[in-house]
């Protein structure tokens, strides 16, 4: 990959923060696990319930899972076979309930305490890269991103595209990713961009006339281009 190619302006970062915060302020979406009241199990356990599920239909089920299962330790008496049955309703519920069982007996077995050690923390079987980042981001305030196909398609589509399928592995967008999430207050801006890309960054129809960042954007540049040709 040639870095120089690929770097990115710091105007168009500070562009960007600036105009998601501020349109965040006025549209951001309530959810209970993003109160402050919420603890560190009901913050991770949201996130499994997210990964690849509409966030409308995971505050739905949400109350109902966190009330049978208040607590890691409540969590980790249900079998594997339970907890699959339990996450139907939001659907995947057989790589769900792993990965939420595999949790439940890790934090059992940790008496309900995450190491603060981000390669600890991701040598954890199922744990995965997402739900690292989940873990230094919600529980020690650190910024980490959020970085999933929602967040990679805004970031993509406003200042270019990744190289490499895999998220995970791509070097260009975690590099970007980390860089717009190290603010003083990175749960905010990873919110921001997760709303943003749920109601005006849309993966079909995005409603780029009425966006917010579209100036500077490229796809809308490119879009706009191939539209007078
Ligand atoms: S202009 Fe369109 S593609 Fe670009 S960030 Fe806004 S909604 Fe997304």
């Amino acid at each position: 990959m040639n870095d120089r190619k690929r770097r990115v302006d710091k105007q168009k970062i500070g562009y960007f923060h600036l105009n998601i915060l501020h349109w965040f302020k006025n549209k951001g979406r309530h959810f209970p696990w993003r109160n402050k009241s919420a603890s560190n199990y009901e913050k991770i356990i949201s996130e499994v319930l997210l990964q690849r599920t509409k966030a409308g239909t995971a505050a739905r089920f949400y109350p109902g899972f966190i009330n049978k299962y208040p607590s890691w330790s409540k969590l980790a008496e249900a079998t594997e076979e339970e907890l699959k049955e339990a996450l139907t309703p939001i659907g995947l519920q057989k790589q769900r309930a792993k990965r939420v069982f595999a949790l439940a007996r890790e934090m059992k077995k940790r008496r309900g305490r995450f190491p603060n050690d981000r390669e600890e923390i991701e040598s954890i079987p199922m744990f995965g890269q997402y739900i690292t980042n989940a873990i230094m981001l919600l529980v020690y305030g650190k910024p980490f991103p959020l970085l999933d196909v929602n967040m990679s398609r805004v970031l993509e589509r406003f200042f270019g595209p990744r190289e490499m399928s895999d998220i995970r592995y791509d070097p260009y967008l975690q590099d970007l990713a980390y860089k717009i999430v190290n603010l003083p207050q990175p749960q905010q801006i990873n919110w921001a961009i997760l709303d943003f890309a749920a109601l005006v960054c849309r993966a079909r129809a995005p409603l780029c006339k009425a966006c917010p960042i579209n100036s500077r954007c490229k796809y809308y540049k490119v879009n706009e281009r191939k539209k007078r040709d």
